[in-house]
């Protein structure tokens, strides 16, 4: 039976691949981005900034009202806006923290009160081994992707009883715009990955479809690195 499924930052980059794993199911998948652009085959997609609250809240209410409640939620949506630390500008700091985590919390918060009611559902957000592995030039992003985890795992524990999973997939290096910049420092990084090569989207939505699946409906509150090794044994 195909499933209602939210994914935020679905315009591009692994958005883009975990709403196609899930178009690919036969899911109705409800693409969210500040530009509204979707993959094909979405069921519907909306312009949302995720950092502003009410935007949020009412596109997953919009989202509820066509397809009923959100089972399978996708917090994905994110930025860098890396400089070092004591260069770092206010304007860098909250941009990155107001995306990355208080929009994290508004998308989640608005998908799990329908959960709740129907007593099941699955919310992956999309974390990063920064906080792990500490990266220079990424204060911001670390910190943010560093209060995800706790997020989720609080969350996690509030819903475990109505059969809600909450879970963080942390991914290493992945080949996005994201990281298209990075130039021949990509090369640099990509030398320190154990398993010698970037990641593709396609290798964090696999995981991201797997911990919406039925195979994985007792893993809650888990951190799973998605990094080909990079944040081994950390
Ligand atoms: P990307 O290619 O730059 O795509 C970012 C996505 O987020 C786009 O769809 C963008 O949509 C959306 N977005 C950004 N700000 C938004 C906002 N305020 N409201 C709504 N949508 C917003 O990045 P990516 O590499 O796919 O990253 C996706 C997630 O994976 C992020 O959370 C990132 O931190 C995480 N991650 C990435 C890597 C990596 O190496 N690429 C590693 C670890 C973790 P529009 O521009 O259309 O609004």
């Amino acid at each position: 039976m195909s499933r209602h499924v939210i994914v935020t930052g679905a315009s591009r980059g692994i958005g883009a691949a975990v709403a196609e794993h899930f178009i690919a199911l036969g899911d109705h998948v409800v693409a969210l981005s500040r530009s509204g652009a979707a993959p094909e085959g979405c069921a519907a997609s909306l312009s949302v900034d995720v950092a502003q609250s009410e935007q949020v809240t009412a596109a997953v209410k919009d989202a509820i009202a066509l397809f009923g409640p959100v089972e399978v939620c996708v917090v994905n949506a994110g930025i860098t806006r890396d400089g070092l630390a004591m260069r770092m500008s206010d304007e860098q700091w909250r941009d990155v923290l107001a995306t990355d985590l208080d929009g994290a919390f508004y998308t989640a918060r608005a998908a799990m009160a329908s959960m709740v009611r129907a007593r099941q559902g699955s919310i992956i957000f999309i974390g990063s081994v920064s906080p792990f592995i500490g990266v220079p030039g990424q204060a911001n992003y670390a910190a943010a992707k560093a209060g995800l985890m706790g997020l989720a795992r609080s969350l996690a524990k509030e819903v475990a009883s109505r059969s809600i999973t909450v879970n963080v997939v942390a991914p290493g290096l992945v080949d996005t715009d994201m990281t298209t910049d990075l130039g021949p420092a990509s090369d640099e990084m990509a030398a320190m990955i154990p398993m010698g090569r970037i990641g593709a989207p396609s290798d964090i939505a696999g995981v991201v479809g797997f911990l919406a699946s039925n195979h994985a409906r007792y893993i809650t509150g888990a951190v799973l690195a998605v990094d080909g090794g990079l944040a081994l044994g950390l």
